[in-house]
This record gives structure tokens, sequence and C-alpha cells, in this order.
């Protein structure tokens, strides 16, 4: 009997000790389990290069013009958004991945989009997104899960394809109307395990409005959650979701990361930036200066000043002629509708466009 006692006992702690990577939770609020041990936790990737999330230093993006725009099959529709999940670690959205598919911008073939999620900081106290751009980070980020479809159906061993969307902050209240609609759900799923039926109108398109989507930056990653796995294709899109400041806080204040009473809210919900390891990122953005104001697209210095008197409707188009350093001041007088060009004296610029 003590033998057979034994015998199990051993087995027992054996297995423990072979389950112990994938069995220890991970979380986002305490040392102990948090980003920071999260390397351990995920033993198959723990020596991993090609980590996710990254920041996005634009002056060492590539512009790669073979990155074509993307089809989004049954963003448009609504009933897509099925069911809306509190996992303990995020609000978690179902998509009907049967209807919701994306092709096109450079991914090796057709990708069913199976749900979306999101990262947040703390209020406004704190951004939550876990990509960065030239080391900003925005108030959330979306990412789209999706994954590549073999002979219209996913196996389970997919390449997966990350959509990440930036969220930022509005002065309104309540805005966009199908943020305020989604973020409605938050209190019927309060505590970790809630779920509920997405019963709403509500399409992909409109929770993605304002967004450019052929504008994105491309990179190999990995998951940003444990086990951190790699191969993930990641596209980040330049333009961000703007959401009011009153939607974003209902995150922090609404949600919690477990059923007891003293549950902590769900708070920084985000992985820190991983190391680039000399990845590449690709963009079909020409030029990639942050401003937006200069893409020249030679190498020399150029500087232009614009300084415009009217408030109203104004075009300026700036065509410089040569490829050296110039600068340029603009001063139209007109306070109606103005298209100003731009000839500066000195036959000196390179392409500019304001
Ligand atoms: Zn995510």
């Amino acid at each position: 009997m003590v033998n057979v006692f034994i015998t199990c006992l051993a087995a027992c702690l054996l297995h423990m000790l072979h389950s112990a990577p994938n069995s220890i939770s991970w979380c986002y609020h305490k040392a102990s389990c948090s980003d920071i041990v999260w390397h351990i936790i995920a033993e198959k990737d723990r020596n991993g290069t090609q980590q996710s999330p990254i920041d996005i230093v634009t002056t060492d993006v590539h512009t790669n013009t073979t990155l074509t725009p993307f089809t989004f099959t049954g963003y448009n529709e609504d009933a897509t958004l099925t069911e809306i999940t509190n996992t303990g670690t995020t609000i978690q959205v179902t998509l009907d991945h049967k209807k919701m598919h994306v092709e096109g911008g450079g991914l090796p073939g057709l990708f069913a989009s199976t749900q979306f999620h999101f990262h947040w900081g703390n209020g406004s106290a704190t951004p939550g997104s876990g990509h960065s751009v030239n080391g900003k980070r925005y108030s959330m980020e979306l990412h789209i899960v999706s994954k590549a479809e073999h002979n219209g159906s996913l196996p389970n061993d997919s390449i997966l394809a990350a959509f990440g969307f930036f969220i930022e902050a509005s002065n309104d209240t309540g805005k966009p109307e199908s943020w305020k609609l989604l973020m409605s759900y938050l209190t019927e799923i309060a505590s970790a395990g809630d779920k509920t039926r997405v019963s709403d109108k509500l399409t992909m398109d409109d929770l993605l409005s304002g967004v450019d989507r052929t504008k994105y930056y491309r990179y190999l990653g990995s998951l940003t959650t444990p086990n951190c796995d790699e191969g993930v294709i990641w596209t980040i899109f330049k333009d961000p979701i703007k959401v009011s400041q009153d939607l974003i806080d209902l995150f922090t204040t609404t949600v919690y990361i477990n059923k007891n009473s003293n549950s902590p809210l769900m708070t920084n919900t985000f992985r820190g930036v991983q190391p680039i390891n000399g990845r590449i990122v690709r963009s079909p953005i020409v030029g990639t200066k942050i401003t937006g104001l200069l893409m020249p697209t030679s190498p020399t210095t150029t500087t232009a000043i614009l300084k415009l008197t009217s408030t109203t409707k104004t075009t300026a188009i700036l065509k410089p002629t040569s490829t050296t350093k110039t600068t340029a001041i603009l001063k139209p007088t007109s306070t109606t509708k103005t298209t100003a060009i731009l000839k500066p004296t000195s036959t000196t610029f390179s392409s500019v466009s304001l």
C-alpha cells in the first residue's frame, strides 16, 4: 500500500514538473506572472528573437511597393460579431470566420478572421497600445486575429496574420456610435469568464472607421501573450481609430480579472516592446517620417516653412525642382479659399507635399 502511494506521489510530482511551464498562469498585474517572466513561462519561444510587440521606428521602415492593398470580405456585414467575452486578460469578440476574410496586402493566401480583442492602459494616465511608433504609445490597440485557410477550412497549424489598429482618444463623448454600442456590453461581462451574444447590428467596418487601410507596416513577430509563439505576420495600420476618452475609460472601470468580489480591475493589458533584432519593418507608404509633412524622396536636407494667414480651405502644393538643401517661406495673403503653389527662388527642392 505504501509502495503504491510512493509510486503515485512520484508520478504526480513528475507530471507536475513536466506540465509546470504550461500550468503557470500568466498575468499583467503582478511581477510574479507579468511580462517580466513570460520568457520563462513561454518555454517554446524562450529564446525567440522575433517577438512582439515592437517599436516601429519610421526612419528605419523600408518602402515596399509590392505590399498591395487588402481585400476585406464580410467586414461590411452585420451579424458577423457573434459573442463578446471577458477572458480574464482581455475583452474578446468572436467573429464569424466563415464570412470574414482578408487577402492581398502581401499575405500568402486567404485568411479567415476569427476574433478581435483589445489591449489598453489605465485611463488617460497610461497609454496601453503594445506597439508604438517612434516611441509613442497610443491609448489602446485592437488586434484582429486571422488564420490561413486551406481549401475553405482552418487547419490546426494555420499561419496567423494579426492586424493591429491603434486607438487614439478624442475629446467627444460617446463617439463613435459603433464603439458606444460595443462598449455597452461591458457591464454584462464584468467578471472573468462572462460572455454574451452581440445582438446589435455592428460591422467590423463600423469599428475601423477613419483608418486608411492602404497605409500599414508589415513585419514578422509573435503572439503578444504566452506562449508568445512566433511566425505571426503582423500588419500595423498607420492611422488610429478615434474613440472618445469616456468610452476608453470604460475598459479600466468596468471589467475585472477574476470572479472574486475583491478582484482587481483589468488594467494595463499590454506587453512591453521587444527587441527588433535586425528585423525589417516594411510599408507601402512612400516616405516614413512620422510628421508626414515633409517627405523628400532625395537624401538631401529640405526645410519648408509654411505661414498661412487664412483660416479657410487652403491647398498648398510644393513643387521643387532640384535635390539640394533649400529653405522656402510661403506667405499667402488671401483670407478666402487659397491654392498656393510654391516655387522657391532657389532651384533646389526635392518633392514635398504638405
Ligand atoms: Zn493582442
